[in-house]
């Protein structure tokens, strides 16, 4: 059974905590795509993690976390967080890093950087963590898998072609201090030494364990709105982050069986560009203050979250170019203090469909048109049946049903690994 765990919005929709959920009956867990640019949150028997590059099993003893092909791999980043997981978990994992993954470098950080600097104004709020010149140097054939770290010898030839490009910009553009052939391949060579005891052949080991009908999860980060073909490009991220690219970033090449689309009961975005729904001053301040397990900051950079009330047009699409086949609703209890709660439920988009999530050009045009349910406005956090909800929430969950088009399966009612309520069973 190979399932995919996948954001239907912008990033932080909770996928972390469903995915620690689902790894428990998990023997495998795989990042398909993105780095250490976001984090997921995880809160179990063990404490609060804010896992930015391991896989979200890595707290079940029997499940193997796998860092697909697809992963932008920063390795100083990933050993950081092994020894932040082991300092408060005792018991062994299994990890498993990809031959074929590529490895972030310092300069790739720095270049993201001097690059957010030189737009200024204009930048991106990209998280510094080098992920667009990462994937910019993939697709120039520039980079390096991890496979090539075992053969030094090999990657001294690559420097060369690779020093001209990024001097030139480094110095002429940027006007900077140029690489050095030296600095690079120490860098090559504590990588390697760092990495080397978690290598593996990833695609072989998938296809054994699909051959062996074990549980597989494949875990996105980020969200469908940010994904480069589909999302608010350029305001996306660098990898494709919608389900049916999973099989491709895992190395697992065949069909999914199931795509688990994860969305919050409200909106939440971080970094720039448009966002129909965001909401400004108080009413703004009030959902991103009660928003999440700590409030409505970046699990990365701890910038505050853009919020805004649930947004259906985005939603159904989201979930749409996903191939979601379930869809978990996360931080329901969230709302609970609202009387009455306003959901988009179109876009005025000037000469465009009210129901479609326009294109970049368009939605820079866009208004929400808006429809209020009534809120239940008493805690919900300790409800261990859905059939228990107060009736507006679960008329709530309903609405927006009808709206995405997907069923909704679980509902989430705390940040905590048993607040699921299962809705279809
Ligand atoms: P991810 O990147 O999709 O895993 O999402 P994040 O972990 O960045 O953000 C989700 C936030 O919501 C975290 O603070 C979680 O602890 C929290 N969270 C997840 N589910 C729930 C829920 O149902 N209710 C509340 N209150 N918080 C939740």
């Amino acid at each position: 059974m190979i399932k995919a765990i996948v954001g239907a919005n912008w990033g932080d929709e909770g996928k972390g905590k469903i995915t620690d959920v689902f790894a428990q009956e998990a023997d495998v867990v795989v990042r398909f795509q993105g780095g250490n640019n976001a984090g997921h949150t995880i809160i179990n028997e063990y404490g609060k993690f804010a896992l930015h590059i391991i896989p979200s099993g890595i707290f079940n003893e029997h499940t193997t976390n796998v860092i697909g092909n697809g992963v932008a791999l920063n390795i100083p980043a990933l050993i950081e967080e092994i020894e932040l997981v082991k300092a408060r978990y005792d018991k062994p994992f299994q990890l498993l890093v990809s031959d074929r993954a590529q490895i972030v470098m310092s300069y790739h950080v720095r270049f993201d950087e001097l690059e957010e600097q030189r737009l200024s104004k204009h930048a991106f709020g990209s998280t510094k963590s080098g992920i667009a010149p990462f994937y910019g140097d993939k697709f120039a054939k520039l980079g390096f898998q991890v496979a090539e770290l075992f053969d030094l010898e090999h990657c001294c030839q690559k420097v060369d072609r690779l020093l001209d490009i990024k001097n030139t910009m480094l110095v002429h553009l940027y006007k900077q201090e140029p690489l050095t052939k030296k600095a690079i391949m120490d860098e090559l060579q504590a990588h390697r030494d760092m990495i080397a005891p978690y290598v593996g052949d990833v695609i072989a080991f998938l296809k054994q364990a699909h051959k062996d009908q074990k549980t597989i999860l494949l875990e996105g980060q980020l969200g469908a709105l940010r994904d480069p073909d589909f999302g608010i490009y350029p305001y996306s991220t660098s990898s494709n982050t919608i389900a049916p690219y999973a099989s491709v970033g895992a190395g697992l090449p065949v069909a999914i069986d199931e795509v688990w689309a994860v969305t919050k009961a409200y909106s939440s975005a971080v970094g720039a560009g448009p966002f129909v729904a965001e909401l400004f001053d108080e009413e703004a301040h009030e959902l991103r203050e009660r928003g999440g397990d700590a409030g409505e900051y970046g699990a990365k950079t701890g910038r505050p979250r853009r919020v805004g009330y649930f947004d259906c047009v985005a939603t159904r699409y989201g979930v749409a170019v996903s191939g979601a086949t379930h869809v978990v609703m996360t931080n329901l209890d969230v709302l609970s203090f609202l009387k009455e709660i306003p959901i988009i439920v179109g876009y005025d988009t000037p000469n465009f469909h009210q129901d479609r999530f326009p294109n970049i050009t368009r939605i820079q045009h866009s208004k929400p048109i808006y429809n209020t349910l009534p809120g239940w406005e008493v805690d919900i956090t300790e409800i261990t049946d859905y059939d228990d909800l107060p009736k507006n929430a679960k008329a709530y969950v309903d609405f927006i049903e009808q709206q995405i088009q997907v069923p909704i399966h679980w509902v989430s009612n705390g940040p905590h690994r048993r607040q699921i309520l299962k809705r279809i069973k």
